[in-house]
């Protein structure tokens, strides 16, 4: 199993697919880091920790896959990070650590119903990264050692 999986890039534009209009922005990661995911990490929704460049941690959810809801063609890797930023951060080094699997990823018949299973998605990944196991690794060294 490959979680508790770390990696790190810097964040580029994903398709301009409106996520922030939703209220919820994701940060996509280039194709090098998508590349390098272990081939057992499956598609779907993930909970984890983020940092942007050497802010602070936050809680994360990532959606890994194929985007059903926007027939997408191409894999992505799209971080939410739980919580109010001032400005966007394009171009910075986003920092995560996959801890968990929510679920797998399907489309929605509406965008509401998109929306309604984010904000569930989201707090599962606020309750989960609240277990010991996982809280510590808000603490990992792979957090600190951002040059
Ligand atoms: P794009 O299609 O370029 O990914 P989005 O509407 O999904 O556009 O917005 C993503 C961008 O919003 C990120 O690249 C980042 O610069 C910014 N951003 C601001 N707050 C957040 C947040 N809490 N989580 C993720 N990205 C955020
Ligand atoms: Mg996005």
């Amino acid at each position: 199993k490959s979680l508790p999986y770390f990696c790190r890039g810097e964040v580029v534009r994903g398709f301009g697919r409106g996520s922030k209009e939703l209220g919820i922005p994701t940060a996509n990661f280039p194709d090098s880091v998508v590349d390098n995911l272990p081939a057992d990490i499956s598609t779907g929704i993930y909970y984890g920790w983020a940092c942007v460049g050497n802010g602070d941690v936050y809680k994360m959810v990532m959606s890994i896959g194929w985007n059903p809801y926007y027939k997408n063609t191409k894999k992505s890797m799209e971080t939410h990070v739980i919580h109010k930023f001032k400005e966007d951060f394009y171009g910075e080094v986003l920092s995560v650590v996959l801890v968990g699997y929510i679920r797998p990823e399907r489309s929605f018949n509406s965008l509401e119903a998109l929306i309604a299973a984010i904000n569930s998605d989201i707090e599962e990944a606020k309750m989960k990264l609240e277990l010991p196991e996982h809280h510590k690794l808000k603490d990992d060294n792979f957090f600190t050692s951002t040059t």
